[in-house]
């Protein structure tokens, strides 16, 4: 089988995924999307509102920012990976628990080993924590960590940088970084 068709083998499963009790209230589960071939890929939380009835990742307010950050170092959502933590939307957006996260936790597995980026970007706490342990967002934004041969690149959430201009400030030039390093 390819690789693309693993990841959309991957996604039909994630789709109709009943494994922990968020799929009793999403409308849609959002797997992620872009291309397998991607040197980066992009991490957020979970879906919102948005993504929720579309099935499609950031695609709201945040998605709007993350797609013009992407664009400004040079790529397209065509060329690199957008996921998130979870699968389904939280209700009212919660902050997901670590029993949901556990839960989902070997989908974002399966796609970053299928994928195999360059480099897995962390968009906010949630992510940074999931994939890396505890940190604090302001402390560890703009650096890479590398665990087991895999590269992580830490920033802000899209969401955050829209609520506070210094975080947007502070995110622009995280990605200038990520640029260096992409090129
Ligand atoms: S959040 Fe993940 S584990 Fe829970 S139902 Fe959705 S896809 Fe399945």
């Amino acid at each position: 089988m390819t690789r693309k068709k693993q990841l959309e083998a991957l996604h039909d499963v994630i789709r109709n995924c009943t494994l922990c009790p968020l799929h009793k209230t999403r409308i849609n589960a959002v797997p992620g999307e872009g291309s397998v071939d991607s040197e980066v890929m992009f991490i957020g939380e979970a879906p919102g509102a948005s993504e929720d009835e579309t099935g499609r990742p950031f695609v709201g307010r945040s998605g709007e920012f993350l797609t013009s950050m992407i664009q400004e170092i040079g790529f397209s959502r065509d060329n690199v990976f957008i996921t998130s933590i979870l699968k389904s939307r939280p209700p009212r957006n919660r902050t997901p628990t670590q029993a949901e996260i556990n839960t989902c936790r070997p989908y974002l597995e399966q796609q970053i080993e299928i994928i195999n980026p360059k480099v897995v970007v962390l968009l906010g706490g949630v992510a940074i924590t999931s994939l890396l342990g505890p940190r604090k967002v302001s402390e560890a934004h703009g650096q890479f960590h590398e665990i087991d041969d895999r590269k992580y690149f830490m920033t802000y959430h899209p969401a955050a940088a829209l609520r506070f201009p210094k975080v947007k400030n502070r995110m622009r030039e995280d990605f200038q970084v990520l640029k260096q390093e992409l090129v």
